[in-house]
């Protein structure tokens, strides 16, 4: 007898007659004598509702209140999933994060896991019960309800699983697998069998949706093993689990895009020490993380500063920004949030050079413009116009040759 935790995304929860699909699903499992621990997104569309809601009400919405309205998407699936278990004749009890006591830090809209507490799920599970609980929430200290940024379902899984130490989890959603780039966008693409941590949090961190980075990071943490797979299907996914020696040679092994980023500029900053600091400080200090920064020289003893952030947080980053260039007496603050980040990664990068010039000339050769570029060991990304999105996936993913296993080993 095994403890499994499975999730179930918005997609294969978005409707009464998929919900009671899913119930089925995990009753089969039940049914071959397991204790089943089920975690489940809002249905789809529901977050994205919520989230338009809140725009109307507030131009920056209290992020506290967000937390209180976000976590209710989670709540109707857990209780109507728990119906559905109920229907079929089995027992079930749907829990949310303040019942579970998923702690987490006071960051709102992005609030990190610190603990679980295993009990009422283990007293739950010894009685028989299949047990559902709300994904992507958890509570702090103080009993304020928080919400782990968008795709934290995942992350609840894998923290239960951990937390568990659950023989299984299984993430199930709308695509077979990790494949080697968006299947959505390039329908090329070649679903991956197995993939490791390390790789997959590049992936994760750069756009590849499928997996929320936090989860990666504590599945590798945690040393989870994680299936990846279809809620459609009974096909085998991906496996992320940790780097062997078949994974080794891989050079590039995905491209992955994001359109979460909006980019900021301050122009004629003057170049002296602590400017930066002054600049980053404030945004940090709201929580607000930054991903590529460049800093240009002009002539004389000015500069200018180019970075990207979320494009959740742009209109609050724009505005602290434009407080400091005040102070710091900057000419002027502009941005955009119509760009997109397209990354190449892979373990095989750290032996080769070439690869970032090759991403360069194929990008070229579709008169496609590099705003900001920045490279790591197993990855290279750029910033590009967000309507070339598509565009730059096809193509990179077609020169990497891809679609090829043996020719993308090779
Ligand atoms: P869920 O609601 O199940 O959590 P998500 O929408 O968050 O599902 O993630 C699944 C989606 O991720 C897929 O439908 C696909 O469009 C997208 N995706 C992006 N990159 C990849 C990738 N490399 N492999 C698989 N899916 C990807
Ligand atoms: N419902 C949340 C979202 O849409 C969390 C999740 O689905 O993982 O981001
Ligand atoms: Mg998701």
């Amino acid at each position: 007898m095994a403890l499994i935790v499975q999730k179930f995304g918005g997609t294969s929860v978005a409707n009464p007659e998929k919900i009671k699909a899913v119930a089925n699903r995990v009753l089969s499992c039940k049914n071959e004598g397991h204790r089943m621990v089920v975690v489940l997104s809002a249905m789809a569309g529901e977050t994205n509702r919520l989230v338009s809601l809140a725009n109307q009400m507030q131009a920056i919405p209290d992020p506290r209140e967000m937390d209180v309205l976000l976590s209710t998407g989670e709540q109707a699936t857990v209780a109507l999933f728990a119906m559905a278990i109920k229907e079929a004749g089995y027992e079930a009890v749907s829990l949310l994060g303040d019942q579970v006591k998923i702690i987490t830090d006071t960051m709102h809209t992005k609030a990190r896991i610190q603990s679980i507490d295993t009990d009422l799920i283990l007293r739950h599970l010894d009685q028989g019960r299949v047990v559902t609980v709300a994904g992507f929430q958890g509570i702090t200290e103080d009993n304020d309800i928080t919400t782990l940024g968008r795709g934290g379902s995942d992350t609840t899984a894998v923290a239960l699983a951990a937390a568990l130490a659950a023989d299984q989890c299984e993430i199930f959603t709308d695509v077979e697998g990790v494949y080697t780039t968006d299947p959505n966008v390039c329908a090329a693409a070649r679903k991956i069998d197995k993939i490791s941590y390390e790789e997959m949090l590049e992936l994760a961190s750069l756009g590849a949706k499928v997996l929320d980075i936090r989860s990666v990071g504590f599945a590798k943490r945690y040393k989870v093993p994680l299936h990846v797979r279809s809620t459609f299907t009974n096909t085998e996914g991906t496996w992320v689990v940790e780097e062997d020696e078949s994974m080794e040679s891989m050079l590039v092994s995905g491209v992955t895009y994001s359109k979460n980023e909006a980019r900021i500029t301050v122009s004629k900053v003057p170049d002296t020490p602590g400017t930066a600091s002054k600049i980053f400080w404030p945004i940090s200090d709201a929580g607000i993380i930054v991903d590529m920064i460049i800093q240009n020289t002009r002539a004389g003893d000015m500069t200018d500063m180019t970075f990207t952030v979320p494009r959740t947080d742009y209109k609050k980053a724009l505005t602290i920004v434009q407080k400091v260039a005040e102070e710091i007496g900057a000419e002027s603050v502009t941005g955009s949030d119509n760009i997109a980040k397209i990354s190449i990664v892979g373990v095989g990068m750290r032996n080769h050079s070439g690869i970032a010039t090759t991403m360069f000339h194929v990008l070229a050769k579709e008169g496609i413009n590099i705003m900001m570029i920045s490279t790591s060991e197993i990855k290279v990304s750029c910033v590009i116009e967000e309507k070339y999105t598509e565009l730059a996936v096809r193509a990179l993913h077609e020169a990497f040759a891809l679609d090829r296993a043996e020719l993308a080993n090779a």
